[in-house]
């Protein structure tokens, strides 16, 4: 499957966009999102982490971090990996956006996956390597299933990574450019407590789910 040239492109400038609104949040003409709790527990979140059962990995950036992880992408997590490992489904659903073809290195370009879940919620898997997006979009996927591989394509800051988000709808930036489904923030529960979520600068191992 090859690259589509025009989400690229929309991604991009969606990212240049959100960069924009970091310095002009006293303009009121443009949307402040603002940093959000979770409001159920960490231990029966229908979220579970999003690579292999024993392996563990390191939060480099987690909710409301900074850098990349403000405004519109305030909630997520980037998970420090080396190109090619096994990505899993955090939460069963069916596959909305499955994007290939780009190259590692390429920084206008993320190869990228959407599942979308039964109560509507996107998550949004990113960063894969070239080759690295297994599934199709309509297929349905179960919780702990791999879906891709890793890598470093796209807005990554040359560190080889996992940016993993959750959506409230369906119209993610850059794939549709609505901007109106801010990341909210999400628990899991196969791992160490995270009642807010994960925290960053520590790791954090996949446990049975
Ligand atoms: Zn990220």
């Amino acid at each position: 499957m090859g690259c589509r040239t025009e989400y690229c492109i929309a991604f991009l400038s969606i990212f240049l966009l959100s960069c924009k609104e970091d310095s002009d949040n006293k303009d009121q003409n443009v949307p402040v999102y603002s940093c959000m709790p979770v409001t159920n527990d960490w231990e029966s979140s229908q979220y579970i982490l999003p690579y292999r059962v024993g392996s563990e990995y390191f939060v480099n950036q987690a909710n409301c971090s900074g850098f990349g992880h403000s405004n519109f992408w305030s909630h997520g997590y980037d998970f420090t990996m080396n190109i090619g490992t096994s990505i899993t489904a955090s939460r069963s659903g069916t596959v909305g956006w499955a994007t290939d073809g780009c190259a590692d290195g390429n920084t206008a370009c993320t190869n990228l996956i959407t599942i979308i879940h039964d109560d509507g919620t996107v998550a949004l898997y990113s960063h894969l390597t070239n080759g690295g997006v297994l599934v199709s979009p309509g297929e349905v996927v179960e919780m702990g299933d791999i879906i891709g591989r890793s890598g470093n394509t796209g807005n990554t800051g040359g560190l080889p990574h996992l940016h993993f988000s959750v959506h409230p709808c369906n119209q993610l930036p850059g794939l549709s450019n609505a901007g109106d489904c801010p990341t909210i923030r999400v628990n899991f529960r196969n791992t160490d407590p995270n009642p807010d979520g994960l925290e960053p600068k520590r790791f954090y191992g996949a446990k049975d789910f």
